[in-house]
């Protein structure tokens, strides 16, 4: 499966520590990320993923675009929140083309845990 991986900055820690316990199942999928989170990824938990501009540049968007034409099978999302983010527009955008396109969202760590169990 193509897995896109999203985490706002207050949730990198969390998307590191998911990615790291679930490293062996995500090295069998193709994964893309958004620009500092798909670094973090490759540097701290060796994962191959490709990294795309990053969320506020329109890393979102470009994620978005991909969904919409079938190039991405399940998103994690870790948002957070408490913090008002500039590129909100974008995040909604998102979320909206998972539900128009009916592809899995999961945008809390339980959620998160759950979707990836699923697919080991
Ligand atoms: P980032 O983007 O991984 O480049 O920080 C995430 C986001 O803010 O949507």
């Amino acid at each position: 499966m193509r897995i896109a991986l999203v985490a706002h900055n207050q949730k990198k820690d969390d998307m590191v520590a998911l990615a790291t316990e679930f490293a062996p199942l995500l090295k069998r999928h193709t994964l893309m990320a958004t620009g500092t989170t798909g670094g973090r990824l490759q540097a701290e938990v060796g994962l191959d993923v490709e990294r795309l501009l990053s969320g506020p540049l329109g890393g979102d968007l470009q994620i978005g675009a991909r969904l919409s034409v079938g190039e991405v099978d399940a998103l994690i999302f870790l948002r957070d929140p408490m913090t008002a983010q500039p590129h909100e527009p974008d995040i909604n955008a998102l979320i909206r083309a998972c539900d128009v396109h009916n592809v899995p969202c999961a945008t809390n760590l339980a959620t998160a845990r759950l979707l990836l169990k699923g697919l080991e």
